[in-house]
């Protein structure tokens, strides 16, 4: 994959930072995503939120995926670049009333409600408007994903989905509501989730969880298992795609349904989290008492992971040198957590020398802000080289 060296004599021509994107290499991991599932009744959504490039967007559509949005101008997205509106979930703990309104009158495929207050809204929008909206509970499974705890979404203590303790009174009161059709249950219990016994988890609580709702006459179309899967950031060139096969078996050895339902799934970071790298230049070479500085051109305001959630990149260098330095990474923003890793070796480096931020292709540029007034930072995709 993404032997990114080879393009140094390109990407010297190109001002930097920037992120190039190997669209090979996703559509190599669209491919084996939907091997993985053939022959079976799963659907994968991509999470927008990871990346909403065009370009990636586009490609995606055309591999078959629907759309898992968040916001009322993913959806307007979503649509633009061709995803049907029945393809597309819409979840988020603070749907405004505009976004909820857009989303009805598209006709998409499940608004994923986050609390009970929010149905009522939702309910009495759609009756305003004279439509039926079509819902699926998102139920806070309280499944721990072991995960950063920034990026933990399925324990009680988090603000997303219904607590299990609460949905008996839910079910009631929604069983008096003309304008909702609940078609689903959805959990996202986290993201970069490694350890795929926490799926299990998930699996047998979601078992239980249809039976209790079948029991009380709600007749589901489907189950929405949300998103999550890991990538390897520590070791990206051996790992570039993420592992499918074992990850969707998990579901279809501890799914047990009565009725067989249509499961879906919303993945962002494990289709377009490997295909993106930052590029940036070695500005500045500092060698302090310390410690030794590689001061370059991108920051926090490119690539927020690490400053955010201690996240860690791994770095390659350009420079060819076969001397080896320890340096710290950091980027210009005057902050101190603008800093994208500490004593690590690179080949010694100089000034002008290309670095590459690797595995940023899921939460990198869509995270991107212009703190200290920064200029937008580009794409540019193998395609165009
Ligand atoms: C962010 C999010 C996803 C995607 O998560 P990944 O870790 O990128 O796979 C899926 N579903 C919901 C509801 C989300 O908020």
């Amino acid at each position: 994959m993404l032997n990114l060296t080879q393009y140094n004599s390109q990407f010297q021509e190109i001002e930097t930072p920037f992120y190039f994107y190997d669209l090979d290499l996703l559509r190599k991991t669209t491919g084996a995503a939907k091997d993985a599932i053939s022959g079976t009744n799963f659907h994968i959504h991509y999470a927008l939120k990871a990346n909403s490039n065009d370009p990636i967007l586009k490609l995606v559509k055309e591999e078959g995926f629907g759309a898992d949005c968040v916001s009322g101008n993913e959806v307007r997205k979503a649509i633009e670049i061709g995803f049907k509106p029945e393809e597309i979930a819409f979840a988020g703990v603070g749907k405004t009333d505009k976004e909820i309104k857009y989303a009805l009158g598209e006709g998409i495929f499940a608004f994923n409600c986050e609390s009970m207050h929010e149905i009522e809204v939702i309910n009495e929008i759609a009756s305003g408007l004279g439509k039926t909206a079509n819902i699926a509970l998102r139920i806070n499974p309280n499944v721990d994903a072991q995960t950063h705890k920034h990026i933990t979404t399925g324990l009680e203590e988090n603000k997303f989905g219904i607590n299990i303790s609460e949905l008996d009174q839910v079910i009631e009161k929604i069983n008096g509501f003309q304008h909702i059709n609940v078609r689903g249950i959805h959990f996202h219990i986290g993201s970069q989730v490694l350890n795929l016994d926490n799926y299990r988890q998930l699996c047998l609580k979601a078992n239980e969880l249809v039976k209790l709702f079948h029991s009380k006459g709600m007749i589901l179309d489907h189950l929405n298992v949300g998103g999550g899967l890991g990538i390897d950031y520590e070791d990206p060139e051996t790992n570039p795609i993420p592992p499918f096969a074992d990850y969707f078996n998990v579901f279809k050895n501890n799914l047990e349904l009565e009725k067989p339902l249509d499961i879906h799934f919303e993945l962002g970071r494990s289709i377009s989290g490997q295909c993106g790298a930052l590029i940036t230049k070695v500005l500045y070479v500092k060698y302090g008492i310390k410690k030794n500085f590689l001061i370059v051109d991108a920051g926090m305001t490119e690539l927020m992971r690490p400053a955010l959630y201690q996240a860690k990149h791994k770095i390659i260098s350009f420079s060819g040198s076969i001397d080896k330095e320890t340096y710290d990474v950091v980027g210009p923003i005057c902050e101190s957590t603008d800093s994208f890793d500490v004593g690590i070796q690179l080949p010694k480096s100089n000034r002008g020398d290309l670095l590459a931020l690797l595995s940023s292709g899921a939460y990198g540029q869509v995270m991107a802000n212009k703190y200290n007034m920064r200029d937008d930072i580009q794409a540019i995709y193998s395609s165009d080289l």
